[in-house]
Protein backbone atom coordinates (compact mmCIF):
# COMPACT_ATOMS: atom_id res chain seq x y z
CA UNK A 1 0.00 0.00 0.00
CA UNK A 2 1.12 3.17 -0.08
CA UNK A 3 0.35 6.29 2.03
CA UNK A 4 -1.80 8.94 -0.68
CA UNK A 5 -1.24 12.61 1.50
CA UNK A 6 0.43 13.80 4.90
CA UNK A 7 0.74 11.47 7.96
CA UNK A 8 0.94 12.24 11.39
CA UNK A 9 2.70 10.24 13.90
CA UNK A 10 1.93 9.20 17.84
CA UNK A 11 4.19 8.14 20.05
CA UNK A 12 4.60 7.87 24.10
CA UNK A 13 1.65 5.62 24.66
CA UNK A 14 3.48 2.54 24.84
CA UNK A 15 5.01 3.11 28.29
CA UNK A 16 2.01 2.97 29.49
CA UNK A 17 -0.31 0.06 27.88
CA UNK A 18 0.65 -2.96 30.30
CA UNK A 19 -0.75 -1.47 33.31
CA UNK A 20 -3.83 -0.67 31.31
CA UNK A 21 -3.68 -3.63 29.37
CA UNK A 22 -4.06 -5.55 32.88
CA UNK A 23 -6.62 -3.27 34.41
CA UNK A 24 -9.10 -3.84 31.42
CA UNK A 25 -8.12 -7.78 30.43
CA UNK A 26 -11.53 -9.23 29.94
CA UNK A 27 -12.97 -12.89 31.48
CA UNK A 28 -12.75 -14.30 28.13
CA UNK A 29 -9.84 -15.71 26.47
CA UNK A 30 -8.25 -14.00 24.12
CA UNK A 31 -7.35 -14.82 20.42
CA UNK A 32 -4.09 -16.98 20.23
CA UNK A 33 -1.82 -14.51 18.52
CA UNK A 34 0.75 -16.70 19.55
CA UNK A 35 -0.48 -19.20 17.04
CA UNK A 36 -0.83 -16.27 14.44
CA UNK A 37 2.55 -15.40 14.85
CA UNK A 38 3.78 -19.05 14.40
CA UNK A 39 1.50 -19.32 11.10
CA UNK A 40 3.67 -16.00 10.08
CA UNK A 41 6.54 -16.94 11.06
CA UNK A 42 6.73 -20.65 9.20
CA UNK A 43 4.97 -18.30 5.97
CA UNK A 44 7.55 -15.83 6.07
CA UNK A 45 10.23 -18.41 6.29
CA UNK A 46 9.43 -19.48 2.68
CA UNK A 47 12.06 -15.88 1.83
CA UNK A 48 11.05 -13.82 -0.80
CA UNK A 49 7.13 -14.10 -2.31
CA UNK A 50 7.60 -11.73 -5.65
CA UNK A 51 5.02 -12.46 -8.69
CA UNK A 52 6.89 -14.76 -11.40
CA UNK A 53 9.38 -15.34 -8.61
CA UNK A 54 10.02 -19.23 -6.65
CA UNK A 55 9.34 -17.89 -3.34
CA UNK A 56 5.71 -17.15 -4.85
CA UNK A 57 5.25 -20.95 -5.90
CA UNK A 58 6.38 -21.91 -2.38
CA UNK A 59 3.52 -19.55 -0.69
CA UNK A 60 1.08 -20.67 -2.80
CA UNK A 61 1.36 -24.19 -2.11
CA UNK A 62 1.36 -23.20 1.75
CA UNK A 63 -1.90 -21.61 1.66
CA UNK A 64 -3.80 -24.78 -0.48
CA UNK A 65 -1.86 -27.24 1.81
CA UNK A 66 -2.91 -25.34 5.01
CA UNK A 67 -6.53 -25.08 3.83
CA UNK A 68 -6.79 -28.51 1.95
CA UNK A 69 -9.59 -29.75 4.54
CA UNK A 70 -11.42 -26.28 3.47
CA UNK A 71 -13.69 -24.65 1.06
CA UNK A 72 -10.80 -23.40 -0.84
CA UNK A 73 -11.54 -21.31 -4.27
CA UNK A 74 -7.94 -20.68 -6.64
CA UNK A 75 -8.79 -17.67 -8.55
CA UNK A 76 -5.96 -17.52 -11.06
CA UNK A 77 -5.79 -14.63 -13.93
CA UNK A 78 -3.67 -12.53 -16.19
CA UNK A 79 -2.22 -9.22 -14.87
CA UNK A 80 -0.91 -6.22 -17.67
CA UNK A 81 1.81 -5.22 -15.52
CA UNK A 82 4.54 -3.18 -15.97
CA UNK A 83 7.19 -5.91 -16.59
CA UNK A 84 4.32 -7.71 -19.04
CA UNK A 85 1.63 -10.35 -18.74
CA UNK A 86 1.58 -11.94 -14.96
CA UNK A 87 -0.19 -14.98 -14.09
CA UNK A 88 -1.54 -14.08 -10.48
CA UNK A 89 -3.44 -16.31 -7.72
CA UNK A 90 -5.85 -14.86 -5.41
CA UNK A 91 -6.81 -17.24 -2.38
CA UNK A 92 -10.63 -17.71 -1.42
CA UNK A 93 -11.37 -19.35 1.77
CA UNK A 94 -15.80 -19.74 2.99
CA UNK A 95 -16.86 -20.72 6.36
CA UNK A 96 -20.24 -20.76 5.65
CA UNK A 97 -22.89 -19.21 7.82
CA UNK A 98 -26.80 -19.36 8.89
CA UNK A 99 -27.51 -16.10 7.89
CA UNK A 100 -27.53 -14.60 4.54
CA UNK A 101 -24.11 -12.55 3.58
CA UNK A 102 -20.86 -11.92 4.07
CA UNK A 103 -18.34 -10.99 5.89
CA UNK A 104 -14.78 -10.74 4.29
CA UNK A 105 -11.76 -10.52 5.46
CA UNK A 106 -8.65 -9.84 3.37
CA UNK A 107 -5.09 -9.47 3.40
CA UNK A 108 -2.23 -9.68 0.55
CA UNK A 109 0.28 -12.06 0.98
CA UNK A 110 2.83 -11.65 -2.07
CA UNK A 111 5.98 -9.04 -1.34
CA UNK A 112 7.44 -6.61 -3.93
CA UNK A 113 8.61 -7.83 -7.20
CA UNK A 114 11.16 -4.29 -7.32
CA UNK A 115 12.74 -6.01 -3.84
CA UNK A 116 13.30 -9.42 -5.81
CA UNK A 117 17.07 -8.86 -5.39
CA UNK A 118 16.67 -8.39 -1.85
CA UNK A 119 16.28 -10.30 0.81
CA UNK A 120 13.08 -8.55 1.88
CA UNK A 121 10.32 -11.11 3.72
CA UNK A 122 7.76 -8.91 4.34
CA UNK A 123 7.38 -10.42 7.91
CA UNK A 124 4.59 -7.55 8.88
CA UNK A 125 4.18 -6.72 4.97
CA UNK A 126 1.94 -10.20 3.81
CA UNK A 127 2.83 -12.49 6.53
CA UNK A 128 1.94 -11.49 9.67
CA UNK A 129 -1.82 -10.94 8.38
CA UNK A 130 -1.24 -14.39 6.41
CA UNK A 131 -1.10 -15.97 9.56
CA UNK A 132 -3.68 -13.84 11.59
CA UNK A 133 -6.23 -14.89 8.84
CA UNK A 134 -5.17 -18.34 9.45
CA UNK A 135 -5.32 -17.95 13.14
CA UNK A 136 -8.50 -16.59 12.45
CA UNK A 137 -9.71 -19.77 10.04
CA UNK A 138 -8.63 -21.93 13.01
CA UNK A 139 -11.70 -20.05 15.34
CA UNK A 140 -14.45 -20.37 12.38
CA UNK A 141 -13.76 -24.09 11.05
CA UNK A 142 -16.41 -27.55 11.91
CA UNK A 143 -19.22 -25.62 12.43
CA UNK A 144 -21.74 -23.64 10.67
CA UNK A 145 -21.29 -19.85 11.74
CA UNK A 146 -24.57 -18.40 13.50
CA UNK A 147 -24.20 -15.30 11.48
CA UNK A 148 -23.06 -14.40 8.26
CA UNK A 149 -20.75 -16.59 6.19
CA UNK A 150 -16.91 -15.61 6.81
CA UNK A 151 -14.77 -15.52 3.60
CA UNK A 152 -11.18 -14.86 3.98
CA UNK A 153 -9.35 -13.66 1.05
CA UNK A 154 -5.62 -13.76 0.08
CA UNK A 155 -5.00 -11.42 -2.52
CA UNK A 156 -1.95 -11.63 -4.75
CA UNK A 157 -0.35 -8.33 -6.69
CA UNK A 158 -1.15 -5.60 -3.78
CA UNK A 159 2.23 -4.19 -4.24
CA UNK A 160 3.43 -2.16 -7.30
CA UNK A 161 5.66 -4.06 -10.13
CA UNK A 162 7.89 -0.86 -10.37
CA UNK A 163 6.29 2.27 -8.86
CA UNK A 164 3.04 2.87 -7.63
CA UNK A 165 0.51 4.02 -9.13
CA UNK A 166 -3.59 3.46 -9.52
CA UNK A 167 -2.98 1.03 -12.66
CA UNK A 168 0.74 -0.49 -11.39
CA UNK A 169 -0.63 -1.72 -7.76
CA UNK A 170 -3.77 -3.92 -6.13
CA UNK A 171 -4.18 -6.12 -9.11
CA UNK A 172 -5.74 -9.23 -7.17
CA UNK A 173 -7.76 -7.03 -5.52
CA UNK A 174 -9.00 -4.99 -8.46
CA UNK A 175 -9.01 -8.22 -10.59
CA UNK A 176 -11.68 -9.71 -7.66
CA UNK A 177 -13.89 -6.57 -6.97
CA UNK A 178 -14.45 -6.40 -10.64
CA UNK A 179 -15.65 -10.37 -10.93
CA UNK A 180 -17.52 -9.74 -7.69
CA UNK A 181 -19.04 -7.13 -8.86
CA UNK A 182 -20.23 -9.03 -12.25
CA UNK A 183 -21.59 -12.25 -10.91
CA UNK A 184 -23.58 -10.34 -7.82
CA UNK A 185 -21.35 -11.51 -5.13
CA UNK A 186 -20.70 -7.70 -4.05
CA UNK A 187 -24.15 -7.01 -3.09
CA UNK A 188 -23.97 -10.11 -1.13
CA UNK A 189 -21.07 -8.64 1.49
CA UNK A 190 -22.28 -6.91 4.30
CA UNK A 191 -18.48 -5.16 5.40
CA UNK A 192 -15.00 -5.69 3.98
CA UNK A 193 -11.95 -5.65 6.31
CA UNK A 194 -8.70 -5.66 5.05
CA UNK A 195 -6.14 -5.59 7.39
CA UNK A 196 -1.72 -5.09 6.32
CA UNK A 197 0.88 -4.78 8.54
CA UNK A 198 -0.63 -4.75 11.54
CA UNK A 199 1.17 -7.31 13.61
CA UNK A 200 4.11 -4.32 13.83
CA UNK A 201 4.78 -4.51 18.22
CA UNK A 202 4.33 -0.90 18.08
CA UNK A 203 1.26 -1.41 17.04
CA UNK A 204 -0.51 2.37 16.02
CA UNK A 205 -3.29 1.27 13.26
CA UNK A 206 -4.54 4.53 11.63
CA UNK A 207 -7.83 5.52 10.52
CA UNK A 208 -7.85 5.32 7.06
CA UNK A 209 -9.91 7.78 5.72
CA UNK A 210 -11.83 6.15 3.05
CA UNK A 211 -12.73 3.72 5.07
CA UNK A 212 -16.65 3.25 6.03
CA UNK A 213 -17.83 5.67 9.06
CA UNK A 214 -19.57 2.90 10.59
CA UNK A 215 -16.98 0.38 10.42
CA UNK A 216 -14.78 2.69 12.04
CA UNK A 217 -17.30 2.93 14.96
CA UNK A 218 -17.66 -0.87 15.25
CA UNK A 219 -14.35 -1.37 15.28
CA UNK A 220 -13.75 1.26 17.89
CA UNK A 221 -16.37 -0.24 19.85
CA UNK A 222 -14.83 -3.73 19.91
CA UNK A 223 -11.50 -2.14 20.44
CA UNK A 224 -13.18 -0.69 23.75
CA UNK A 225 -14.45 -3.74 25.04
CA UNK A 226 -10.45 -5.39 25.76
CA UNK A 227 -9.13 -1.50 26.55
CA UNK A 228 -7.42 -1.61 23.35
CA UNK A 229 -8.91 1.83 21.74
CA UNK A 230 -5.19 2.91 22.44
CA UNK A 231 -4.14 1.27 19.47
CA UNK A 232 -6.51 2.35 17.17
CA UNK A 233 -7.66 5.26 15.02
CA UNK A 234 -4.76 7.95 17.20
CA UNK A 235 -4.52 9.39 13.64
CA UNK A 236 -6.09 9.44 10.36
CA UNK A 237 -4.49 8.92 6.80
CA UNK A 238 -5.59 8.54 3.58
CA UNK A 239 -3.86 4.75 2.56
CA UNK A 240 -4.47 3.29 -1.08
CA UNK A 241 -4.84 -0.58 -0.75
CA UNK A 242 -6.93 -3.67 -1.16
CA UNK A 243 -10.29 -2.09 0.12
CA UNK A 244 -10.41 0.96 -2.30
CA UNK A 245 -11.46 -1.65 -5.49
CA UNK A 246 -14.09 -2.35 -2.85
CA UNK A 247 -15.45 1.18 -1.53
CA UNK A 248 -15.39 2.33 -4.82
CA UNK A 249 -18.05 -0.27 -5.24
CA UNK A 250 -19.88 1.14 -2.95
CA UNK A 251 -19.12 -2.32 -0.27
CA UNK A 252 -18.97 -1.46 3.10
CA UNK A 253 -14.71 -1.44 4.12
CA UNK A 254 -12.02 -0.62 6.22
CA UNK A 255 -8.54 -1.06 5.84
CA UNK A 256 -6.91 -1.85 8.83
CA UNK A 257 -3.23 -0.81 8.33
CA UNK A 258 -0.27 0.60 10.67
CA UNK A 259 1.91 2.44 8.15
CA UNK A 260 4.45 3.93 10.84
CA UNK A 261 6.48 0.99 11.27
CA UNK A 262 9.85 1.46 12.66
CA UNK A 263 11.53 4.91 13.43
CA UNK A 264 10.45 6.84 10.89
CA UNK A 265 8.44 4.04 8.68
CA UNK A 266 12.15 2.22 8.27
CA UNK A 267 11.42 -0.74 8.27
CA UNK A 268 8.66 -0.48 5.49
CA UNK A 269 9.87 -2.23 2.62
CA UNK A 270 13.24 -3.04 3.47
CA UNK A 271 15.56 -5.64 4.56
CA UNK A 272 14.39 -4.84 8.29
CA UNK A 273 11.04 -5.97 8.13
CA UNK A 274 11.27 -9.06 9.78
CA UNK A 275 9.77 -11.58 12.58
CA UNK A 276 11.36 -9.73 15.57
CA UNK A 277 9.47 -6.70 14.23
CA UNK A 278 6.53 -8.87 14.37
CA UNK A 279 5.03 -9.41 18.15
CA UNK A 280 1.94 -12.51 19.08
CA UNK A 281 0.57 -9.62 21.33
CA UNK A 282 -0.23 -7.43 18.69
CA UNK A 283 -1.68 -10.48 16.57
CA UNK A 284 -4.02 -10.77 19.73
CA UNK A 285 -5.21 -8.17 19.84
CA UNK A 286 -6.02 -7.23 16.03
CA UNK A 287 -7.57 -11.00 16.67
CA UNK A 288 -10.05 -10.28 19.33
CA UNK A 289 -11.14 -7.02 17.72
CA UNK A 290 -11.74 -8.85 14.51
CA UNK A 291 -13.78 -11.33 15.84
CA UNK A 292 -15.65 -8.82 18.48
CA UNK A 293 -16.67 -6.62 15.31
CA UNK A 294 -17.59 -9.83 13.28
CA UNK A 295 -20.17 -10.74 16.13
CA UNK A 296 -20.96 -6.44 16.12
CA UNK A 297 -21.40 -6.80 12.68
CA UNK A 298 -23.69 -10.30 13.10
CA UNK A 299 -26.25 -7.94 15.15
CA UNK A 300 -26.65 -5.06 13.33
ZN1 LIG B 1 3.93 -3.31 1.16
Amino acid sequence: MILALTRRFTAGLSIALPFFFALHAPAQPHFNGAKAYEYARDFAAIGPRWPTGPGHVKAEDFIRSHFKHDQLEEDTFVANTPIGAVTLHNFIVRFPGKKNGIIVLGTHYETNYPLRNVNFVGANDGAATTGLLMAIADQLRGKTLDGYSVWLVFFDGEEAFQSWSASDSTFGSRHLAAKWGGNGTLQRIKAFILTDMIGDKDLDIQHESRSTGWLIDLVTQAAKKYGYQHYFFQSEEPVDDDHLPFVQRGVPAIDLIDLDYGPNNSYHHTVKDTMDKVSAHSLTIDGDVIMETIRLINQR
